[in-house]
């Protein structure tokens, strides 16, 4: 199937209120434009060169989502093209996303990026330290980044019920600090968790943002 009729498909079984980011990773300019032409407008990209490369190929109204690990020397080359960065998992990246930021006068979006996988390679933060990270937030100790919610990767199991179990244990991370702070925190609404794999079991839990790639380009053929 082509990448237009993918997009289109996913379209019709995605809610409403849940926003498909298309993960361009690898992927050339080109398949990028064809799923622009389906109407998709939020593409994510793990690497910064691949976006700053891309960028300047594709139509001004894309919006250039950064997903995972993120390093530090990247991140000024990065801010003035990304409209969201998922994956911000220590404190040190928020603070130089911050201060970054504020010298280029742009506050930037971002989303904190939690470890809810068993697996011991996936970055993330700890609730410990996610919960100490917002409240530098609201502390005003952050003052470049806007903080949009949360990220999170499931375990790569084809067990369902840990995968469930993993998005349900975010979704009450989520909401519970939504509760706690929600008129404090009007832009903490974003949960984006739900890949090609388990989508559907991220939605059913509560994602508002899925980050799909290889169901819409096909699978890839470089691995990053
Ligand atoms: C590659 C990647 C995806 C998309 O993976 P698919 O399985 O191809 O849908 C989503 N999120 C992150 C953080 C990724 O690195």
């Amino acid at each position: 199937m082509g990448i237009a009729e993918n997009i289109y498909n996913l379209r019709k079984e995605i809610p409403p209120h849940v926003r498909l980011v298309a993960v361009s990773k690898t992927m050339p300019a080109e398949a990028i434009m064809e799923a622009y032409q389906a109407g998709q407008k939020a593409f994510g990209e793990n690497r910064v060169q691949e976006i700053l490369a891309k960028k300047p190929l594709l139509p001004p109204d894309i919006e250039w989502h950064h997903i995972g690990h993120l390093q530090t020397n990247k991140i000024k080359s990065l801010i003035p093209h990304t409209h969201l960065i998922q994956g911000v998992d220590s404190d040190k990246l928020l603070a130089e996303i911050s201060r970054e930021s504020s010298r280029s006068g742009i506050a930037s979006h971002v989303l904190l990026q939690v470890k809810i996988a068993r697996e011991e390679t996936k970055f993330g933060l700890n609730p410990d330290d996610l919960h100490h990270l917002v409240h530098q937030v609201l502390l005003g100790t952050y003052p470049g980044v806007v903080l949009r919610g949360l990220m999170g990767m499931a375990s790569f199991t084809s067990d369902d019920e840990i995968v469930r179990q993993e998005f349900e244990w975010l979704s009450r991370l989520f909401n519970g600090i939504r509760n706690q702070f929600g008129n404090s925190f009007p832009h903490f609404t974003e949960l984006s968790m739900g890949m090609s794999g388990d989508y559907r079991l991220a939605i059913a839990a509560g994602s508002t943002l899925v980050r799909i790639g290889s169901l819409i380009f096909g699978e890839r053929r470089i691995s990053h």
